[in-house]
């Protein structure tokens, strides 16, 4: 059935405030504008100081990751979460078609070649049974490695990615990735604050990207982080984000080259202010989130994404899924509700599609294919759950 768009758009209504919605907004209180006062005050604004350290513990002891290390965004912590794991030129690396493309220019700022693969329709996030069936087909163990048999390449991880805040099926892939060798690297950029089975997401895999970036669910204005349970992972990564600097009192000597990754002191503040009021937002998301899937129950041709089961879910985006994939169908929706004042808008353009990716290898994609010609992400700004 084509989706009844009056019936959608006067759903969507009955849930938001009158005027124009945009799709993510940030907020910030008296907590932000006292921390970020207190940067310029004592002078610590830059890539050291006692924001940092108290944003990273506070990260650690909210996930329950042994250790977080803040950087300067979310593509910088996957880039070196890729290093950590040993990503090597030539390396391949599985990572879903259907996400943001930083995922995929991590990849390549290894030298290696990212490789496309399929998801599934309850998280949106990786199909670790197809995957698993695929490199059946494609791949071999080779002493201790992967190997694609095509390529020749080693396939070295895989990175999940919890899309719009939905944890992927974690249980199933790290089975997939031990049975052919693979390193888990989750690219939890969407998902602080979501849970599979009481475990935050990014403490499923040996290393763990998040973002902070403006339209997050929390914002250091552009920001990034590191997890792992790994001490030696954690200090190797301290060390790549410093520009690789022996610590020493007043010499300068690198050991290797290093990034200059780590996060200011200012958005550090920003984070730690940002961190005390999670809890709250994330009420306010999961408030809106039921309003919406009330609301919408019942409009026909649409149905709302809910949470995976066993997962608890931050809602970072809400979204629709047309009942069949129909890209004019789709449009007229974003169409009728833009023209509202409604900010909605489609999937990403899936990473295949992409020009740099044309020669990229590629799993059979119908699922994240489908999702792109039926998806539409709803205004989801905290704040329009408060009053609800
Ligand atoms: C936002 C995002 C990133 C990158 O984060 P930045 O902080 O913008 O560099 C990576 N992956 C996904 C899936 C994202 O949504």
């Amino acid at each position: 059935m084509p989706p009844d768009i009056p019936g959608v758009l006067s759903a969507l209504r009955r849930v938001l405030p009158s005027g124009p919605v945009a799709l993510h907004e940030p907020e910030f209180g008296d907590a932000e504008r006292r921390y970020l006062q207190d940067c310029l005050d004592t002078g610590w604004v830059s890539s050291v100081g006692a924001y940092v350290d108290r944003f990273e513990a506070d990260l650690a002891a909210y996930t329950g990751a042994a250790r977080a290390v803040a950087v300067v965004n979310g593509t910088a912590a996957l880039h070196i979460c890729l290093k950590l794991v040993d990503v090597e030129p030539g390396d391949e690396v599985l990572i879903p078609a259907l996400t943001f493309v930083a995922t995929a220019n991590a990849v390549h700022y290894c030298g290696a070649v990212p490789h496309f693969v399929d998801c599934e329709i309850s998280s949106l996030g990786l199909d670790a049974a197809k995957l698993d069936a695929y490199l059946g087909d494609l791949a071999r163990l080779d002493g201790g490695a992967c190997r694609n048999r095509r390529t020749g390449a080693r396939i070295r991880a895989v990175v999940p990615m919890h899309c719009f805040g939905h944890p992927v099926d974690m249980e199933g892939l790290l089975e997939v990735a031990a049975r052919w060798r693979l390193e888990v690297v989750e690219d939890a950029a969407e998902s602080l604050g979501s849970f599979r089975n009481g475990r935050h997401t990014g403490r499923f895999g040996r290393v763990a990207a998040l973002s902070f970036n403006g339209n997050k669910i929390l914002t250091t204005g552009g920001g990034g982080a590191i997890l792992t349970d790994d001490e030696a992972l954690a200090q190797r990564a301290r060390h790549l984000t410093t520009t690789a600097r022996v610590a020493h009192r007043w010499s300068f000597v690198h050991d290797e080259v290093g990034y200059n990754y780590r996060l200011p002191n200012l958005n550090a503040a920003l984070g730690c202010a940002q961190l005390e009021r999670l809890p709250e937002m994330l009420a306010d998301k999961r408030r809106l989130a039921a309003a919406y899937a009330g609301a919408l129950e019942g409009v026909a041709g649409v149905r709302f994404v809910h949470e995976p089961p066993h997962c608890q879910s931050n809602y970072w985006l809400n979204g629709i899924l047309l009942e069949r994939a129909d890209t004019d169908a789709r449009d007229a929706l974003l169409e009728a509700s833009n023209a509202d004042g409604i900010m909605t808008r489609p999937a990403w353009t899936l990473m295949h599609r992409l020009p740099m990716h044309a020669a990229c290898p590629r799993m059979p994609l119908d699922c994240a294919e489908d999702i792109e010609a039926r998806l539409i992400n709803l205004p989801s700004s905290a704040r329009l759950g408060r009053s609800l």
